[in-house]
């Protein structure tokens, strides 16, 4: 399976991906925390992206393209795998596709995710996510443990330096004028589905599969 996550920031695209990556076996590629990670560990790609990520703002998308490129070739991808905040760009999504047909992979089915703004921001303002292994906790639904030790891997949990409300918003503004446009161009490729996510993440996840299984 070769599925786009697409949505908004906050909308819960990393958790339904976790979920279908362990029920599928395939794996979840998450541009956003492998430019965290290269943020983390001081990397040539961490040092270009680092402030750009800061301000809310998108990566080059030749930088992302060349990640993207690298990733999905890697052997854990033979099986499939799952697109979590990649293509962002109309760019992005034509290079996207030219890679897949140069390798000879399937089309993806494309599932976006709504949620309302007022609700993106009141999730993301109460968001933390681990260190390590970038685990999402929240105060209502699933709060970080007192030591904030992650109860998944152990590592610290942390508030994101972008899930500040101004950044937020700025974010959900670059999503409306850079990434929105995207849609249109799965919509005309067919295998597009749209679903609410402002439900329980279990409702969520089974919509998702319902969706799958008309493929
Ligand atoms: P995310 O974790 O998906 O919310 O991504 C966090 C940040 O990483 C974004 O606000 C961007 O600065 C950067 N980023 C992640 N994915 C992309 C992408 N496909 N294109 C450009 N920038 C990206």
């Amino acid at each position: 399976m070769h599925l786009i996550l697409f949505g908004a920031p906050g909308v819960g695209k990393g958790t339904q991906a976790k979920l279908l990556s362990s029920n599928f076996g395939i794996p979840q590629i998450s541009t956003g925390d492998m430019l965290r990670e290269a943020v983390r560990t001081e990397s040539e790609l961490g040092k270009k992206a680092k402030s750009v990520m800061e301000k809310g703002e998108l990566v080059p998308d030749d930088l992302m393209l060349g990640i993207i490129k690298e990733r999905i070739q890697r052997e854990d991808c033979k099986k499939g795998f799952i697109l979590d905040g990649f293509p962002r760009t109309i760019p992005q999504a034509k290079h996207l596709s030219e890679l897949m047909t140069k390798l000879e992979l399937p089309a993806f089915v494309c599932i976006e995710i709504t949620v309302p703004d007022s609700e993106i921001i009141r999730r993301l303002s109460s968001r933390k996510i681990c260190h390590s292994c970038g685990a999402d906790y929240h105060s209502a639904t699933n709060p970080a443990p007192a030591d904030n030790k992650c109860t998944i891997c152990g590592g610290n949990i942390i508030t994101r330096r972008d899930d500040n409300v101004e950044t937020i918003q700025k974010r959900l503004d670059i999503y409306r004028e850079q990434t929105e446009p995207v849609k249109k161009y799965y919509e005309n490729l067919n295998h597009f589905y749209s679903i609410s996510g402002n439900n329980e993440v279990k409702q969520v996840y089974e919509e998702i599969l319902k969706k799958l299984s008309l493929n």
